[in-house]
Order: C-alpha cells, then structure tokens, then sequence
C-alpha cells in the first residue's frame, strides 16, 4: 500500500490532458448531517442516511456471507457451544490470536490451544511457560502472557463469569480493548455492537470514500460510528464477521474482487472508477466528445474542500488506483536497525548427547519471557568490529561456559534477520562447543540447573521451548552451515523446510554412543569426520 500511496502522491497515473475542461463534479445532494449528534457534520456523502439502503446492505452481505464464509475452528465452536462463559473464551482467544497474524497461521495454534486450556479455568492455571511455548511462533508474544492474565482475572475476581457486555468486557479486562469487546459481545452474546479493524476499515473507507488519514481520532470515530449504524442488531456476531471475511477474502488491499462483491451496489468507490471507465470507452468511441462532456459525471462529497473525510487536497483521487485509493494510511515509520551477537553454545550431556544454553529474557519488554541463545546488543562501538564483537560475547557467556575459553574457538556462522514490529534486528551468529568433562561447564551442576534464568537443552526440547522464531532462524543457520561444510555425500540429505530437529534425531539415531566421544582439542582442532550439528560446532585448527 506504500507504494500506492507514493504512487498516489506523485500524481502517477491517469492525468487530464492539455486544455481539457473539467466539469464541475456532481455533488451529493442529500443534506449534510450527523451521526446522534455526537460529530461535527459530515457530508451525507460518507454516511448511510437511508434505512433502506442500510437494511439492502445487510442483506446482500448475510446473504453472501452464508454462502462463502470459511469453515474456522472458532467459528464452529460459537455456533455450538451453549454455556455463554466457554463461548465467549472461545471466541476471545480467537480474537486476540488474529491480530496481527494471517487466519492460516493461527488455525493449528487455536486447535492446540483450546484442546489443552478449553476453558477459562483451565487457561488461568496454566503455567506462563507453557502459555508461552504454545504460542511460540505466532508473534507478538505479550498477547499470550495478556490472555491467560486475564483469565486469571476473570476466575479470581469476576468469580469465573465474563463480563456480559462489550463496555464491561473492554473496562474489566486486561488486554482486551473496543475492537476484541464488541467481537466477543456481538459473536458470543448477539450484542448489536459494531467492530472495526483493518478489514472493516477498508471496507468502510471503500464503500464512503473516506480517504482522510484512516488512523487519525477523527476518522476512526466516524468508522465506529459507521459501524455501529450497520450492524444487523438480528445478527450482528454474522454480520461482524462478514464485514471481518468481506475485508480478508473480497475486498482485499492490492487486487479488490469487486465484480464479485454483495456490496457493490452500495459502494461509491466502485461507483466512481465504473464512472470513469464507462467515460473512457465513450471517449474511444467519440460519443464523449459529440455529447461535450469533458469529464465523467461522478459524484462527490459536498463538502470537499473542508471535509475532514476526504483526501487531502495534495492527494486528490488516482485513476490508476481504483477503489485502492481507499483507505489512506499515514506512512509507516522505518523499523529501527539493531544488531545482535548470539552464541549457540555447546557441552555434552551426562549421557554425552549434545546439549544447548538457552537463557530466559526479562519477564518485560519485547519477547519478555521467552528463552533464546545467550545474546548481546551491539552498541555503536561493536557493530562493525568483529574482534571487539568477538570478545564482548566471550566474556557475556563466560559465565557459563565454565573454562578458559580462548576467543579463536568462538565460531562466526552468519547474520539471520529478523523484523519485529518496530525493530529490524539482525543477528550475528557465532557459535562455542565446550570441550573437556561434561560437568564443567556453569549450569552443570544439579543446583544450577534449577535456575530459572537459563538451562541445557537438547535439540529435541529446544524445538519445543519457548523460544521465537528468530532463535528457531538462528538454529537453523547453524544447520545449514553444517551441510554446506560437509557437502554432497556427507550425511546431510535435509531439503530446506524440513524439520531440522527430525534431521538431527536421525542423525543421533545412527550411532548415539559416539555423540559423546568427541572433545575439542586443547589447540582447538577438529576430529576427521563431522555428522552432525554438534561436531559442526566444533572450532576448526587454528581458528
Ligand atoms: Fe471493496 Fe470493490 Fe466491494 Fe467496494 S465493490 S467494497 S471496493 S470489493
Ligand atoms: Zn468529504
């Protein structure tokens, strides 16, 4: 949308020609006016002033929307359940699980959750770590750790029933704001309560032409506003999800369906770029030219020029765009830029099997609470400079490598990217295999490993930490190092996207009593033959 938007700005696109005369636009004749008087006017332009229209509306979207909406787990379960506490949860955790993540993703991760936690009761006694392993994977961590907070809140306070409205449900609990209260209300309870998201935006924005910056206070108090005057009160939880399903499968951001939109006929947007398009091919034909219209006939908002709804005077509507003209967004600031040392660090087991320090993050703050490789922000003074960088995390996991270990056995592997929400952080990789007697390194010892801030983990318990994606990128560059250093031939058949964590079972599974025969030699050199991830950890001679 960026793009479009620059596109927009440029003025790229359809253009009057030289000497052409445009003709006044025809403005919407019906009078300015005000939602319950709550907002300055607005031009009925934006607005859905007739009930008739309103209720034509609603049809063709529940009619549609009983026709084509996806099968969804949650969906099933709100349709079903008849005790209103575990219908509501089941939609809530629907609801929280899809922000900011794709209807694909969350499926698996909602099936697992609700199998293992199906009730409030049961997700308020849940362990944090087990809410977090579970959700790793599907980003934004906190919303997990917001989600059984709340739920915990619901048992210990509201004596385990929810609040049984949308006002109540958004001032009692934590994590949950108007958006996740009117879903829950209008899904769960039948509340007629509107909602708005990136969807319903777009789609709202589309069928109003309202092209004022879609985040500004303004703006969004008129799509709530917008919102609530269209909600079936007979239906509201379907017609919800319809505008929610309207937005994700029809009137999508880049490639809109709109021959095959229930809206069409209500939507002004369409109604414009058809207006423009029938000019056009009258234009071909000469019949604009015989008629004098020196512009399509397109009607607009009577207020333009002062409206608070329209686009802005310096980007006035694109032809080349089409409905996407709609929504306007301001410009997304830049992800800030961070670098990050991590090393995977290795010592044998008591059973000589491979073993890995994972340590916890802080329990606040981005990925608060999950566990990755010991790690160390590059400040400006590391971030080029490899030696430095080299010994900053030598003396960072010095604490528990528990040996002299000299800073040429410290392996660099790669960078692997990783863009969080407001952060493109990249991370330098590096990775240390502890030689010598297996108990020696810090955390060995039985009192140690009961330490919450970090532990040994095998590969197998590492996939199923809580750890992010971006440490599960880490391991897999250590892996795929390791097949690149052994080649064709060597032992390493894994084709990208397999499971890593299968790869290495295999690998164990050949021969398991020698996993723990191999030491690193006191110069740092390697034995002869390397199969696996644990023997590519390994400092090569003279490194
Ligand atoms: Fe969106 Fe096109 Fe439907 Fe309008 S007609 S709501 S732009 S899909
Ligand atoms: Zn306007």
């Amino acid at each position: 949308m960026s793009k479009l938007r620059a596109a927009a700005r440029s003025g790229r696109g359809l253009r009057q020609g030289a000497g052409e005369v445009r003709k006044s636009p025809r403005r919407c004749r019906e009078n300015v006016s005000s939602h319950k008087g709550m907002l300055p006017p607005v031009s009925a332009y934006h607005l859905f002033s007739h009930l008739a229209e309103i209720e034509a509306f609603r049809k063709n979207l529940l009619a549609w929307y009983d026709k084509c909406k996806r099968d969804l787990p949650w969906r099933k379960l709100a349709a079903s359940e008849s005790d209103t506490n575990r219908r509501a949860y089941a939609v809530w955790v629907s609801e929280i699980m899809l922000q900011q993540t794709q209807v694909a993703m969350v499926i698996d991760y909602y099936n697992r959750w609700m199998q293992k936690w199906p009730t409030l009761q049961a997700l308020a006694k849940a362990s944090l770590e087990d809410v977090n392993e579970l959700w790793a994977g599907l980003g934004y961590y906190s919303r997990g750790k917001r989600l059984q907070e709340a739920a915990q809140k619901v048992v210990s306070e509201l004596a385990g029933q929810m609040p049984a409205t949308a006002e109540e449900l958004q001032r009692l609990l934590p994590g949950v704001g108007r958006y996740t209260a009117g879903a829950i209300a209008s899904i769960s309870y039948g509340q007629a309560t509107g909602v708005v998201d990136g969807n319903v935006i777009r789609v709202l924005c589309r069928v109003r032409c309202i092209g004022a910056e879609s985040s500004s206070p303004a703006v969004t108090d008129r799509l709530w506003d917008l919102a609530n005057a269209l909600v079936d009160p007979a239906r509201p939880g379907d017609f919800n999800q319809a505008m929610m399903e309207l937005g994700a499968t029809v009137c999508t951001p880049r490639a809109p369906l709109c021959m095959e939109c229930p809206v069409k006929p209500h939507c002004r947007a369409r109604c414009r770029v058809e207006k423009e398009l029938e000019f056009a091919s009258k234009r071909l034909l000469g019949k604009a030219a015989s008629s004098c219209s020196q512009a399509p006939d397109i009607e607009e908002c009577a207020t333009a020029g002062s409206c608070s709804l329209c686009p802005p005077a310096t980007e006035p509507w694109d032809s080349s765009l089409g409905v996407a003209n709609f929504p306007r967004r301001a410009a997304k600031k830049q992800p800030r830029a961070e670098r990050t040392a991590t090393c995977v660090l290795e010592r044998r087991g008591p059973r000589g099997e491979p073993e890995y320090l994972i340590v916890q993050r802080p329990s606040s703050g981005l990925l608060a609470g999950l566990w990755e490789f010991p790690s160390l922000a590059l400040g400006p003074g590391l971030k080029e400079k490899e030696k430095q960088q080299r010994e900053a995390l030598l003396a960072h996991v010095q604490a528990w490598a528990g040996e002299a270990v000299a800073r040429g056995r410290l392996r660099h592997v790669g960078e692997v990217g990783h863009v969080f929400s407001h952060i493109h952080q990249t991370y330098v990789v590096y990775s240390l295999l502890l030689g010598g007697d297996p108990e020696a390194a810090s955390g060995g010892r039985d009192e140690e490993l009961e330490r919450p801030a970090f532990r040994w983990v095998t590969q197998a318990e590492f996939q199923k930490s809580a750890v992010s994606t971006a440490m599960k990128k880490v391991w897999k560059a250590c892996e795929r190092q390791s097949c690149e250093e052994r080649g064709p031939g060597q032992g390493c058949k894994r084709k990208r996207g397999t499971d890593p964590s299968r790869a290495g079972q295999q690998k164990r599974g050949a021969d398991p009593s020698r996993a723990g025969q191999r030491k690193v030699e006191a110069d740092g050199s390697l034995p002869p033959r390397q199969l696996s991830l644990d023997a590519f950890l390994k400092a090569p001679a003279g490194e």
